[in-house]
């Protein structure tokens, strides 16, 4: 590919970033690879033909207008699904030189940091129809931070344990926003795990679990369904929130279930706490949270120098006079803020960048290069339990009077202005709120919600106090 197509190409995506938004971007078109331009026709390729049917079904014609604003000529967009080879089997790749062949990809993200870690793979993985793995993502490159240090804990312990061991914490539930290292620490419960012992990890995305296990498990007996999974030991899905429709969740419930009780280990990560895996059902969305949950905060500017370093020093293997100066490490851990990706994307640009001109990484060099990578800050996402803590400390009420039945004006009203905070500070529907304040009717949240409303239009003082309240979460 050349330098033109490849910068249209980092156009294109910027463009569409824009248009459907960050969440949407990185759930759906963060894997999308620019396969070649001819004429009139762009072909992208994702990596699972559940992205694929996805992305057309709902995304054909953005992806399109993207590439017209760029390309006017361009009428058409073939999208494929590119086989797991290419992938999985990054060793080759490795031995070539990198200036004898195209090194960038679609993320500017040269092939040969694709590799770094050497964990053996998994013939059962494999076998067992798991999603492929990053031969990167393992315990030996993740760094350890204040943020993440029970998390990385307890999946150590997940990966060490043998089989037959008792089972400490089931489900081990890890969640964390975008980038955070939730996959990171999956694959390395699962390469561990599957290395040496005679247990068996299986690593499913939610939508590979949709799509390919579940429906291999249909075509079976119930007695071949209980063969199969008794061959597991450990069984790893990521990104669970994307889990959808009433009869894969009554199957994952099943499995879970299943699986716990019969001692073996479920991990699971998702972008948000089970209690908010909104299309769940009350008994998977207990059980999820009966084990041990775990939060992975945001990584603290010491944690994204580390990574940084690990990831130069990655990168050195293949290209020993690749060097990133202190000045420039401390840089980007300062301004790139926003997720582990975004620290990947930038060493890789550095390094593609200096390796194709030939030059020194400098502090101004950083500068160019990274611009777009530094995002302001997200506002931040607000829970409804925080909510209800200021309400009531404000208030001076327990946050259990906040969901109890009581019905005296001192409690009625601070209940009615948690409600009504709870729909416009976070996304939460009307069923879900009134879930969570103690298993209210979406029409009474609904009531609160347009009563604090039109109060606040003529209330001076209840309007200030809101607006405090506000202030104060969102500090
Ligand atoms: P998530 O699944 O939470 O969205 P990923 O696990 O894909 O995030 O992480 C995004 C990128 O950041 C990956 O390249 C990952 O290796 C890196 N990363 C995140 N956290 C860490 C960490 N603690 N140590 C090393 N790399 C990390
Ligand atoms: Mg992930």
């Amino acid at each position: 590919m050349t330098n033109t197509e490849q910068d249209r190409w980092s156009r294109v995506k910027s463009r569409l970033r824009t248009t459907v938004g960050e969440d949407v971007y990185t759930s759906w078109f963060a894997r999308m690879d620019l396969e070649s331009v001819h004429d009139e026709s762009v072909h992208l390729s994702v990596p699972t033909r559940f992205l694929k049917s996805w992305i057309q079904a709902h995304y054909t014609d953005r992806v399109l207008s993207c590439w017209q604003a760029e390309m006017p000529e361009v009428h058409r967009i073939d999208l494929t699904v590119r086989s797991a080879i290419r992938a999985a089997a990054p060793v080759k790749e490795v031995a070539a030189p990198i200036e004898a062949r195209p090194v960038m990809r679609s993320e500017g993200r040269p092939a040969e940091l694709r590799s770094f870690a050497t964990a053996p793979v998994s013939a059962n993985h494999d076998a067992l129809g798991g999603s492929p793995l990053d031969p990167r993502l393992t315990f030996a490159s993740f760094v350890v931070g204040r943020s993440n240090t029970l998390a990385h804990a307890a999946a150590r312990q997940v990966a060490e344990g043998r089989r037959g061991d008792p089972v400490m914490f089931n489900p081990l539930y890890i969640h964390a926003g975008v980038g955070l290292g939730k996959t990171h620490l999956l694959q390395a419960v699962t390469w561990a795990g599957n290395s040496g012992s005679e247990r068996k990890v299986l690593y499913l995305t939610a939508e590979k679990f949709m799509y390919g296990f579940v429906a291999a498990l249909k075509t079976q007996t119930a007695l071949a369904f209980k063969e199969a999974l008794r061959g597991i030991d450990v069984l790893v899905i990521d990104d669970l929130q994307f889990l959808q429709g009433k009869s894969t969740q009554a199957e994952f419930c099943h499995t879970l279930n299943a699986l716990i009780d019969a001692g073996r280990q479920v991990v699971i990560a998702a972008d948000r706490p089970p209690s908010d895996l909104e299309s769940l059902d009350d008994r998977v969305r207990s059980r999820l949270a009966g084990g041990l949950v775990v939060e992975m905060a945001s990584l603290g500017e010491e944690l994204r120098l580390g990574i940084l370093k690990s990831r130069v020093a990655a990168a050195r293997v293949h290209h020993a006079s690749f060097d990133v100066p202190e000045e420039v490490l401390d840089y980007l851990a300062r301004t790139i803020t926003h997720n582990g990706r975004d620290l990947e994307g930038a060493i890789n640009r550095l390094l593609a960048h200096s390796k194709l001109n030939n030059q020194p990484v400098t502090l101004e060099m950083a500068e160019r290069e990274v611009r777009d990578l530094i995002r302001p800050q997200e506002p931040k996402r607000i829970k409804i339990e925080d909510i209800q803590r200021v309400v009531a400390r404000q208030y001076n009420v327990s946050r259990s009077d906040l969901l109890s039945s009581r019905r005296t004006a001192n409690v009625v009203r601070p209940r009615q202005v948690a409600m009504y905070l709870a729909k416009t500070l976070t996304l939460r529907s009307l069923p879900e709120i009134g879930r969570r304040f103690g298993g209210r009717d979406h029409t009474t949240v609904l009531h609160a919600v347009r009563k604090i409303e039109a109060l606040v239009a003529k209330d001076t003082a209840l309007s200030e106090e809101v607006e405090s309240l506000k202030r104060q979460l969102q500090e």
